[in-house]
């Protein structure tokens, strides 16, 4: 088991101190801090070896494109895709999620054709359905979740039949926590002959994740919530599945040929990267990887998991505090009121302590409003936090209440 208490010293930002205090991050959910291996990665690249790739025979530019598709194959083996065609770099979660509806969306989409998210999805995993429903004239569907915000599987499977076409599910939830069942939502789509995109932009730093054994058709995640640079990030989809969509952007680097007359466009996975791909992020998330590999993600699933019931029990001793998201299997999030204080102000007191949180609807309106609420405090951890934190976190929710009721 590696040491927990000093792999902090491992990201140089958390050494920092706000408005005098001690940091106590708390809002990795929102985005990660980088350990110095990805800082140093991002500086050798600008220090010895950036070119554009793919587009030149000079040394530094075969050493970046070298760099970027090796970091293609690191991403392919972490996930487990069967190879590096099935592996798209992205800007992010969001831009993967765009890319499918647009272009799933444009081949297999028709109108009536059904589309399902549940109750709870980032904004980024309901606005292009909604967006591609509108083009299409097809009907996005919502599968309710319970209380503890668990997705209720009967409601689910009420609403699948032959229309479905596509279900789309966030691994976990950013606002909730809830580590929806994401292989029985598969296998059940799979029977009816829908297709399932995953938004893993809360799993995959948290939990092992392999597509082949999920089966899952589409993954999506984020590099900058992996502990690696922003505007960059993935999108792993089944190679049957891409060979058949049409490219989403046209430029440079997704074409075989260009005449006025017409285009043929590159094989896989270069048909969907258009223009210059931020290889630079490629590279962090391939150092990323290697670095939380050497930690061990089920190490890491352990002392994570060990961290939020601490979290958990001790936030429930404050005396009108309220966990939302309180599903069988959780992981990183806790989302919380408190009564009779506003969650920002709450979080503008915490931050003179020194403590980040994230408050508000953390893109989730429509989840939020299942449970009457227009936002919450939210903490969400990594395995750079410890007990430390959440101790600093209570006695900070503490003072809220002295100085706020
Ligand atoms: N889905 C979920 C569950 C998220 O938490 C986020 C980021 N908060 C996104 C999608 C969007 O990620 P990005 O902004 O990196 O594209």
């Amino acid at each position: 088991m590696p040491n927990f208490n000093t792999i902090r010293n491992d990201f140089p930002l958390l050494a920092r101190e706000i408005h005098g205090k001690p940091l106590v991050y708390l809002d990795s959910g929102a985005t990660t801090q980088k350990p110095q291996a990805v800082i140093d990665k991002i500086n050798y690249f600008y220090t010895q070896i950036n070119s554009n790739i793919h587009r030149a025979v000079h040394h530094l530019s075969s050493l970046s494109t070298e760099e970027y598709e090796a970091s293609r194959q690191t991403v392919a083996n972490f996930i487990n895709a069967k190879s590096t065609a099935e592996i798209i770099f992205t800007k992010g979660t969001t831009d993967a999620i765009n890319l499918v509806a647009f272009s799933f969306g444009e081949k297999f989409i028709n109108e009536g054709d059904e589309i399902l998210i549940s109750e709870i999805e980032h904004h980024s995993n309901i606005v292009p359905w909604q967006l591609l429903c509108e083009r299409k004239k097809a009907i996005l569907k919502v599968i309710p979740v319970d209380d503890n915000a668990d997705i209720i599987m009967e409601e689910f499977v009420k609403r699948l039949s032959a229309k479905t076409k596509l279900v789309a599910i966030a691994q976990v939830s950013n606002a909730f926590g809830t580590i929806h069942p994401i292989k029985e939502i598969i296998k059940k789509a799979h029977k009816i002959g829908a297709k399932v995109l995953i938004d893993g932009a809360q799993g995959i730093q948290h939990l092992k994740t392999d597509v082949q054994e999920l089966d899952c058709d589409f993954y999506a995640f984020s590099g900058h919530k992996i502990y690696a640079e922003n505007g960059i990030g993935v999108l792993y989809g089944k190679e049957e599945l891409l060979a058949q969509m049409p490219p989403y952007q046209g430029g440079g680097d997704m074409i075989a040929q260009v005449t006025f007359t017409g285009t043929t466009y590159a094989e896989l996975p270069l048909k969907f990267e258009a223009g210059t791909s931020n290889y630079v992020g490629a590279a962090s998330i391939a150092e990323s990887i290697r670095y939380i590999s050497e930690i061990g993600l089920e190490n890491i699933e352990k002392y994570e998991n060990e961290l939020l019931a601490y979290a958990e029990e001790k936030l429930l001793k404050i005396e009108g505090l309220k966990i939302y998201g309180t599903a069988q299997q959780k992981s990183s999030a806790i989302s919380f009121m408190i009564k009779d204080i506003h969650p920002m102000d709450a979080g503008m007191i915490l931050d003179k302590l020194g403590i980040a949180v994230r408050t508000g609807s953390h893109c989730v309106q429509p989840g939020m409003l299942r449970f009457g609420l227009t936002g919450t405090i939210r903490a969400s951890l990594a395995f750079y936090n410890n007990k430390a934190d959440i101790d600093a976190l209570y006695n900070g929710l503490l003072k809220v209440k002295m100085m706020l009721s």
